[in-house]
């Protein structure tokens, strides 16, 4: 299942990452852009009625608050989103992660992330940035389980 958030959803889009999710998402399309991803197979979230009917595979999101939209869209389709795959994704970027070298990792992170949790450090190959379990990923896991993504 992959994904196109339209404006508005980006901290839907965000959260669709973190659940492994391939979510493309712009704070501003460009007019044929959703067209031409539309065709990539992908999924359409929109807060806009207009977009939503140009497409089948297209869900409209009224609710305001990221939550409802989760639940809202847990209720239109059958996300089961796999654990194994959560955070395997950049946020910021939607790239899949790499594992990091040892070497290169040291001085991108807080050191120590670097001497604690050296097993879980990724990086983003695309914009570079890093990532590793930690208190971040503690609060993000309490999120999820509040949303009944873990059971
Ligand atoms: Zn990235």
């Amino acid at each position: 299942m992959k994904f196109v958030a339209d404006t508005m959803l980006g901290k839907l889009a965000k959260w669709l990452r973190i659940l492994g999710y391939d979510t493309l998402y712009q704070s501003y399309y460009r007019p044929g852009v959703i067209d031409r991803v539309m065709k990539e197979d992908r999924f359409l979230l929109s807060r806009h009625k207009e977009t939503v009917d140009q497409y089948t595979n297209a869900l409209l999101l009224d609710a305001g608050r990221v939550g409802e939209q989760l639940s809202d869209l847990k209720r239109a389709i059958p996300l089961k989103p796999d654990q194994s795959n959560w955070f395997s994704r950049c946020l910021i970027c939607n790239t899949l992660l790499k594992e990091a070298k040892e070497d290169k990792a040291q001085g991108n992170i807080p050191e120590y992330v670097f001497y604690q949790n050296i097993k879980g450090i990724r990086f983003c190959p695309s914009c570079g940035r890093y990532y590793w379990p930690g208190s971040h990923r503690t609060k993000m896991m309490d999120q999820l389980r509040e949303w009944g993504f873990i059971r």
